[in-house]
């Protein structure tokens, strides 16, 4: 008998972190390589939110606090719940963790059976499936193309229903295509979800604040408040504030839910760290002006990169309307031969290549359960961004 779980069989390891990894071994070898291939910030923590946190190590905010959070950061979390979604919560029906992704984590524990399917839009983010996995659930991924702009189709929802679906996965701005559920969009799923009373519905706002152009922000809680005693609406700093490192996420939602994930928090990680949660006060209640800076500055990037991405001969890649990913489709380029006559069969050889000829570290599309694309991450300053696509160019022309 091994040390390993059975359940862990099946679950595999962060394919962005992976290449991640990869590409600071390189880095540590000598080699110059770009890193578009993390979903993180590149600006620094605002300085009064880093006050606030030096301002609560000096007051001794340094002890344990409520499993559910300190009382200060849920009544900021209601605060902004209501300025900016127009939802009203009460303060115990939120709970702050360790980002978003323990938040989604403690929700799957806390709600599945063996068995249970859980259900969400293709491409999707890494973490879904295997966290289902985790928590004893059945993943169920719903393809969505790049001619309907990653949306969720409504009749492809109705036909993956089914009496063990215990939750739908929403996550828009989407990691990895950057798609952005309008308030249609999402008023056509909650029709289809109306035919479902025992359906759950688990909103993933993480990239809330980074919509551009003319794409507007929305969430289903708030689209259909009918269906808001089974949604769990899930949000936090990291993305928007430039604080992944900090570890503070929160959710919202029908009170049970909310105390059966306190318990299961309750009897890991107990809470996330004091001086986080006293600095995320900061980040939700203090300026928000630098919000509109990180997204006019994203925006510029996101137009420069999609411009020179579909410059590159067998590329093809969306204006993307939020987050900080444009997701291209490389699948013309596969079945070609790299100038040492190797054949890029799949889009994870295409990302090794891209790797070791242009030193760029992107995500293979494949993690994202879509074969044939690349993620690339443009939080990223626009020198770096415009010598990585002038390498991937290169990299591309050199194939045969
Ligand atoms: N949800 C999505 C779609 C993400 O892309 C990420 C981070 O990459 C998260 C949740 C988790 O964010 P955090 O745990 O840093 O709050």
């Amino acid at each position: 008998m091994g040390i390993l779980s059975s359940k862990l069989a099946a679950v595999k390891p962060s394919q962005t972190k992976a290449m991640t990894a990869l590409a600071a071994n390189l880095r540590a070898q000598g080699r110059n390589i770009i890193t578009l291939s993390q979903g993180e910030p590149d600006f620094d923590t605002p300085a009064n939110i880093k006050q606030a946190a030096i301002a609560a190590i000096e007051a001794g905010h340094t002890k344990y606090t409520a499993v559910a959070g300190i009382e200060a950061l849920r009544e900021a979390i209601v605060t902004k719940f209501q300025r900016e979604n127009g939802l009203n919560f009460t303060a115990d029906q939120i709970t702050v963790g360790c980002g978003a992704k323990q938040l989604l984590f403690n929700a799957l524990m806390a709600s599945l059976d063996k068995g249970d399917e859980v259900a969400f839009a293709t491409p999707c983010w890494v973490s879904y499936p295997e966290m289902i996995k985790l928590a004893g659930g059945t993943p169920v991924g719903l393809a969505t193309h790049i001619d309907d702009s990653f949306i969720l189709q409504p009749d492809v929802l109705r036909k993956a229903l089914t009496p063990r679906t215990k939750w739908l996965m929403l996550n828009s701005p989407s990691n990895p295509t950057g798609a952005v559920y309008t308030r249609k969009d999402l008023e056509a799923l909650a029709e289809v979800l109306r035919d479902y009373p025992d359906v759950w519905i688990l909103s993933d706002d993480i990239y809330e604040h980074l919509v551009y152009g003319d794409a507007e922000f929305a969430t289903l809680a708030a689209v259909a408040p009918d269906l808001a005693p089974r949604t769990l609406t899930v949000n936090g700093v990291s993305k928007a504030y430039a604080m992944t490192g900090w570890r503070v996420g929160y959710a919202a939602g029908p009170l049970e839910l909310i105390k059966a994930m306190n318990t299961v928090q309750g009897q890991s990680t107990s809470h996330t760290s004091a001086i986080s949660q006293y600095a995320a006060v900061e980040a939700l209640l203090g300026d928000q002006s630098f919000l509109t800076n990180f997204r006019n500055a994203f925006e510029a990037r996101r137009d420069l990169v999609v411009g020179l991405l579909n410059d590159i001969p067998g590329f093809e890649c969306r204006l993307p309307d939020g987050a900080f990913y444009v997701f291209v489709a490389c699948q013309k380029l596969l079945g070609s031969n790299t100038p040492n006559g190797q054949r890029l069969e799949t889009d994870m050889d295409f990302a090794m290549y891209l790797l070791e000829e242009a030193g760029v570290a992107v995500v293979p599309g494949s993690g994202f359960l879509a074969d044939g694309f690349i993620r690339i991450s443009y939080a990223a300053s626009e020198d770096e961004l415009t010598t990585a696509c002038d390498a991937i160019s290169e990299a591309v022309h050199k194939l045969s």
